[in-house]
């Protein structure tokens, strides 16, 4: 649940330049010797981002990175709590104190060296991870200022210092210890599938990944916009592992191609780790919802990210050249498809939740972004039913209105459609973005393999599914979560192939 409270933040827009001076003559007024008090009087440094006016049409990275002075003044608002409750609040448990001191003492180099001891995608997590629930909510400067918003800006450190360490070429290839004649198979090349296969590598285990997109990377390279993370720092990641001697097999989807069965009994494979995702969108189940101009959030993002719908000069992929457009969700899928449209070039994008910003599962800056990229927010309203003209295409949608009531399992409290609140919006495009479960496929594919009601593999705390040699993690497992939460799955199951592999 997003960590936020009922006072939302309003930002203006400030450009780069300025919040690079203001760091600069934040520097020169920290005084040689800081007290924790110093340290809390430093303003939070916020993050340079591209002109929403200028942004709106084009799909570079918003976010641009702090300067090494707004890194440094950043840094030295941290308190180096002895408790460090931020490291709790971290998935991967890094150690954020220890990356944040290095940064404030000049040393980037020791600063990478010690979240790479527990995280391998530190410039994607630094762009991508919730921080404002995780790592920064506890942090002690955001509760002694009674606000996350000001509490110390870890992830963009973290980004800060992985990006300067590719922009130097410093990505050094692990060492690999000799080969163990074992071989491990992939399934799924997302967070949880390459970690995995970088910990498996690294004891000498040949591994060999497979990959039903044409692209590796998963949601990272088909679902995340480009403006949000950029593709050419999942590419390097990608690259790592296969100058790491790592084998690629796209094209190739387990349960078709070959299946999980085949790859332990006829290919030779010695354990196999299933990394397949929660790639199958869930719909409304409303009247409306096949009309031609209806997308699942994943076919859009699809289409537009993997496919380069966007890249008119040179893809062929096709898109609908969307005039009005709804995007039906509250959380980050919701966010990237509505930002997504808005750059593809419609020009109206309502954003349609049927809770308040307050409940939204989006990372407040998302919010933030969508907002300022001209997206309206239409809260406590839901469509009833999507409407189409005589040629069977979307024309609009009828909608519902609600209000609050109890709070439901999630704690959140529950929406209520008000009877008789129907009101209908004229569209040509619905985008639904409600959610995503697991992937079937390999469920239905591989006999004896346990799953959950909701079609998750079952696995127990080392990543062992119900069969022999066969692992798993992410969001085959978690159901649909994040990016840091795969990677962490995947390390730890990675120790458990790894200590298997070494006892048998
Ligand atoms: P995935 O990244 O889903 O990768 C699974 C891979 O397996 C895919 O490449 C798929 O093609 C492949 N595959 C599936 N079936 C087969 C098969 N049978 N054979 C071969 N290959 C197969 N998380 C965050 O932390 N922050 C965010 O801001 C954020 N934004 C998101 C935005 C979008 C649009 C989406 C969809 C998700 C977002 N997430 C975000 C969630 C996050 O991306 C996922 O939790 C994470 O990628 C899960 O990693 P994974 O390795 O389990 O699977
Ligand atoms: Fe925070 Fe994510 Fe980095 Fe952990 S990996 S410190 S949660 S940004
Ligand atoms: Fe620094 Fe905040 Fe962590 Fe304390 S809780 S060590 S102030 S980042």
């Amino acid at each position: 649940m997003s960590n936020r409270n009922s006072e939302q933040r309003i930002m203006t827009y400030i450009p780069p330049k300025q919040l690079e001076q203001n760091a600069v003559q934040a520097l020169e007024k920290v005084p040689a010797t800081l007290s924790p008090k110093d340290r809390m009087a430093i303003p939070a440094q916020e993050m340079p981002s591209q002109d929403p006016a200028v942004r709106r049409s084009n799909m570079h990275e918003v976010a641009l990175g702090y300067t090494p002075e707004q890194a440094k003044v950043e840094a030295l608002r941290c308190l180096q709590c002895k408790t460090a409750p931020c490291i709790a609040g971290c998935p991967v448990g890094i150690n954020i104190p220890g990356f944040i001191q290095a940064i404030a003492d000049g040393d980037n180099k020791q600063a990478i060296d010690i979240i790479k001891k527990d995280s391998l995608l530190p410039a994607v997590c630094g762009r991508v991870c919730p921080q404002e629930s995780q790592c920064q909510a506890p942090c002690t400067v955001g509760k002694a200022l009674k606000s996350v918003d000001k509490a110390v800006n870890i992830g963009r450190l973290e980004r800060y210092v992985a990006d300067w360490e590719r922009e130097n070429n410093l990505i050094e290839i692990p060492e690999i210890k000799p080969d163990t004649g074992k071989k491990v198979g992939i399934i799924g090349t997302g967070p949880a599938g390459l970690t995995v296969a970088a910990d498996v590598r690294r004891e000498g285990h040949s591994v060999v990944l497979f990959e039903a997109f044409h692209k590796p990377g998963g949601v990272m390279i088909y679902g995340i916009p480009e403006f949000r993370l950029p593709k050419e720092i999942v590419q390097q990641e990608i690259d790592t592992l296969t100058a790491m001697g790592c084998e690629l097999k796209t094209n190739f989807v387990i349960g078709r191609t070959r299946k999980v069965d085949d790859l332990l009994s006829e290919d030779g494979f010695d354990a196999l780790f299933i990394g397949t995702g929660a790639g199958l969108p869930r719909f409304m189940n409303i009247e409306g919802e096949n009309l031609v101009g209806v997308y699942s959030a994943n076919e859009y993002l699809t289409r537009s990210n993997l496919m380069r719908a966007y890249d008119k000069a040179r893809a062929d992929t096709p898109i609908f050249a969307s005039e009005k457009v709804a995007v039906l969700g509250g959380g980050n899928v919701a966010m990237d498809a509505a930002r997504t449209a808005v750059r593809l070039g419609a020009k109206e994008v309502h954003l349609i939740y049927r809770r308040t910003e307050v409940e939204m599962p989006a990372r407040i800056e998302e919010v933030h972004h969508a907002k300022e990229e001209g997206v309206v927010f239409h809260m406590l309203q839901n469509p009833k039913r999507i409407l189409s003209d005589e040629k069977g295409w979307v024309s609009g949608i009828e909608c519902l209105r609600y209000e609050l009531g109890e709070p439901d399992d999630s704690g959140r409290r529950c929406p209520v459609a008000i009877e008789g609140s129907e009101f209908e919006m004229d569209l040509d495009t619905v985008i639904v973005a409600i959610g995503n479960d697991s992937n079937p496929l390999i469920r239905q594919t591989t006999p004896g393999l346990e799953t959950n009601k909701w079609g998750n593999i079952v696995a127990d705390e080392t990543g062992k599914t119900s069969l022999d040699r066969i692992y798993a993690g992410g969001d085959i497992v978690l159901g649909a979560a994040t990016v840091i939460l795969a990677m962490g799955e995947g390390r730890k199951t990675a120790a458990a192939i790894n200590e298997m592999l070494a006892n048998s």
